[in-house]
C-alpha cells in the first residue's frame, strides 16, 4: 500500500518514516483539505491527524480518487465524515489508546503551572525580579476535582490526582469500573457545583461541543479552576473569558482550542494573530495555553506509529481490529 501522510511534521518522518516495511508512507507538508487533497493521487491511503479537513467534500475527493483508507494517527475523528465515509466504502481507523498517562500528565501540568503560577515565576525570574506578589497559590491536597468523561484519559488524570489527595467526581453517561474504584459518580450539575478543579475528558460529539458554557459556568464554584487538555468545541471561549473578566473562572488550562486549526502546530511568530478572541485569552495572568501538545510525549508518538503502521498492514491483510476502527 502506498500512504500519504497529510500535515507531517520531522517528529512525523522520524516515527513512521523508520518503518521499513512492504508499505510506503510519504510525506507531504500540508494539512489535508480540499485544496490539498489532489496529493492523494497514485495512493491507497491516507494518513491524516487532528486539524485535518477530513469532512465530506474531502472525502467525496478521496473516494474519486481510489483511496480506501483513511488512518488517522491520533484517537480523535471528529474531523472525518464517517457518513460519507461508509457511503463511499472508505475504511477509517485510529489510535484508540496510546499511553493515557501521556495525555493526564500534561492535564495534571497545566494545573500545578497554574495553580503555582509557574509561568509568572518564569519570566519574572528572567527579568531579575524576584517580588511574591501575586504568585501565591494553593494547595491541590483536599480540593474536589470534577472529571468530566472517564474513559481511559479520564480515569488515569483521576488517578494521578487521587495521589494529590483530591476527592474526585465524575460524569459519564457511559460508567466504568476502573473509574468507579478512584472516584464518585455523580450528575452533572453536582460535579459543576462542587468541583475546584473541571477537567474534560470526554470526546467532541454534538452532545459535549461546548459543555463548558454561560449556563455551565454559572453552576459551578466561584474561581474555578477549568482544564481542557480534550478538544477546543467542548468550550464556549467567549463565555469563559466572560467569566475570567468576573472572576467566576478563578484559572483556565488549555491545550486545545476551538479555532486551532490552521494556527496550532505552527511558527505563526512572523505573522499577525488576527485571532481576537485567542488574543484576548492570551492577556490574563490566570490562563495557560500549550498548542494541542498533551500528546507529544516520546512514548505517545511511538506507539502512535506503531499502531498506525499495524493498522495499515491489518488493513492490507483484510485482517483490522475492530477496536481500531471507527464507523456510524
Ligand atoms: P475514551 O473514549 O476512552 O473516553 C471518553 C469518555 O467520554 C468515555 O468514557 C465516554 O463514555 C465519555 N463521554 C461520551 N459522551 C460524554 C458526555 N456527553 N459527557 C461526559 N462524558 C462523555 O477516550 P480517551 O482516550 O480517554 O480520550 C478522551 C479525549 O481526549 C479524546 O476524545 C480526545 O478528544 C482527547 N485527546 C486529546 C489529546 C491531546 O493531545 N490534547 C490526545 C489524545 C486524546
Amino acid at each position: 500500500m502506498r500512504v500519504a501522510v497529510f500535515n507531517s511534521k520531522d517528529y512525523d518522518k522520524e516515527s513512521l518514516g523508520a518503518y521499513r516495511g512492504e508499505h510506503e508512507f510519504v510525506f507531504f507538508r500540508p494539512a489535508l483539505d480540499e485544496h490539498s487533497v489532489a496529493m492523494a493521487r497514485g495512493f491507497d491511503a491516507v494518513c491524516c491527524f487532528v486539524n485535518d479537513d477530513v469532512g465530506t467534500a474531502v472525502v467525496e475527493a478521496l473516494a474519486e480518487l481510489g483511496v480506501k483508507l483513511i488512518a488517522m494517527r491520533c484517537a480523535g475523528y471528529n474531523n472525518v465524515d464517517l457518513e460519507a465515509a461508509k457511503a463511499r466504502g472508505i475504511t477509517v481507523c485510529r489510535v484508540p489508546e496510546y499511553s493515557p498517562h501521556t495525555v493526564a500528565e500534561h492535564a495534571v501540568a497545566l494545573i500545578m503551572d497554574l495553580n503555582r503560577n509557574i509561568h509568572r515565576a518564569f519570566n519574572r525570574i528572567r527579568e531579575n525580579d524576584y517580588s511574591l506578589q501575586g504568585l501565591q497559590g494553593f494547595e491541590i491536597h483536599g480540593k474536589t476535582v470534577g472529571v468530566i468523561g472517564t474513559g481511559i484519559i479520564g480515569s488515569t488524570f483521576a488517578n494521578l490526582m487521587s495521589g494529590f489527595g483530591c476527592r474526585i467526581l465524575g460524569y459519564d453517561p457511559g460508567q466504568n469500573e476502573r473509574f468507579a474504584k478512584i472516584g464518585d459518580y455523580v450528575e452533572l450539575d453536582k460535579l459543576l457545583n462542587e468541583s475546584d478543579i473541571v477537567s474534560l475528558h470526554c470526546p467532541l460529539l454534538p452532545a459535549t461541543r461546548h459543555i463548558v458554557n454561560a449556563d455551565s459556568i454559572n453552576k459551578m464554584k466561584d474561581g474555578v479552576m477549568i482544564i481542557n487538555t480534550s478538544r477546543g468545541a467542548l468550550v464556549d471561549t467567549p463565555a469563559v473569558i466572560d467569566a475570567l473578566k468576573t472572576g467566576k473562572v478563578g484559572w483556565l488550562g488549555l491545550d486545545v482550542y476551538e479555532d486551532e486549526a490552521g494556527l496550532f502546530f505552527e511558527d505563526n511568530s512572523n505573522r499577525i494573530l488576527t485571532d481576537d478572541v485567542l488574543a484576548r485569552l492570551l492577556t490574563f495572568p490566570n490562563v495557560v495555553i500549550t498548542g494541542h501538545q498533551a500528546f507529544f510525549s516520546r512514548e505517545a508518538l511511538k506507539t502512535i506509529a506503531d499502531t498506525t503502521i499495524a493498522n495499515v498492514e491489518a488493513f492490507a491483510e483484510q485482517r483490522l481490529e475492530e477496536k481500531n476502527t471507527v464507523s456510524v
